[in-house]
């Protein structure tokens, strides 16, 4: 695990984190209207990014407030008035994020900290469960986090098909995205959209494959090959039934008329407005 520390004091500002995939839904700033109880961009004890370091608000350490940056619009901090957390030494080091319909996070300026310690193995692609069960009805932002994950994969399917119509197999994989990229481009030949990755070789010319849960390293293919996360590439690969547990404290309000309870869960539908609009 590795510790984030102030590059320009050395202090540590975090607790000891592991890497994780930065989750799609980074990229869509704000989830609904008024949301209170919205929840950390990224699991407590993780960290991940690209450009930023992003964090669990309650995994940083030796950090004050900036004064007249706490700014929010009405429950909480939503950080555009720039950077509002300091290490000690009196360097902004990074904002805090935890206004209603804002994934909670804490993001690090870039390049005001340094890892240090020994960020450990790098899992094999096996270590992984990849016939995991979802617990789509116990987590109530599963839905939210595939649907985001699904439009931003769509909307790169788009663009690597170009004009051409792509053809979609039967099962998951259409019932996600047939219906919008039918409505894409029209050219023949088409290309077929198709998964690849743990269990799954490559037989289309469009390849879905997983982000590394860890690294968000694309699972190696051949071909054109558009890496989606690995919560939403083992929804769409594992075709098999899977028990989706009875709804409860008043999630999934559809379900109320099914019975028995449905073994996997509706469809999913690709939320790309959302990703547009903060992208
Ligand atoms: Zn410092």
């Amino acid at each position: 695990m590795v510790v984030f520390e102030c590059v320009g004091c050395g202090a540590p500002l975090t607790v000891p984190l592991t890497q994780v995939d930065l989750p799609d839904h980074a990229v869509v700033h704000q989830w609904g209207n008024g949301v209170r109880d919205m929840p950390g961009l990224v699991p407590a004890g993780t960290w991940a990014g690209r450009d930023a370091v992003v964090v669990a608000p309650g995994d940083v350490r030796g950090l004050s407030w900036v004064e007249g940056r706490l700014v929010g619009y009405c429950c909480g901090i939503d950080g555009h008035g720039g950077p509002n957390l300091a290490c000690a030494c009196g360097r902004p080091v990074a904002t805090r994020v935890d206004d209603c319909s804002l994934w909670q996070a804490v993001w690090f300026v870039p390049g005001a900290v340094r890892a240090t310690g020994d960020p450990g193995p790098v899992l094999p692609w096996d270590a992984f469960d990849w016939d995991g069960v979802p617990l789509t009805a116990e987590d109530r932002w599963w839905r939210v986090r595939v649907e985001i994950s699904a439009g931003a994969a769509l909307l790169r399917v788009a663009a690597v098909a170009g004009d051409a119509r792509v053809l979609v197999p039967d099962g998951p994989l259409a019932d996600t995205f047939r219906h919008e990229l039918a409505r894409c481009g029209q050219r023949d030949p088409a290309v077929t959209l198709g998964l690849a990755g743990p269990g799954a070789e490559p037989d289309s010319d469009v390849l879905l494959v997983p982000r590394h849960p860890q690294t968000g390293e694309a699972w190696p293919a051949p071909g054109p090959v558009v890496p989606v996360a690995a919560e939403l590439w083992t929804w769409l690969a594992r075709t098999a039934e899977q028990p989706v547990r009875p709804r409860t404290s008043g999630q999934w309000a559809t379900h109320l008329d099914d019975d028995p309870p449905p073994r996997r869960c509706r469809s999913i539908t690709p939320r790309v407005s959302d990703v547009l609009r903060w992208q």
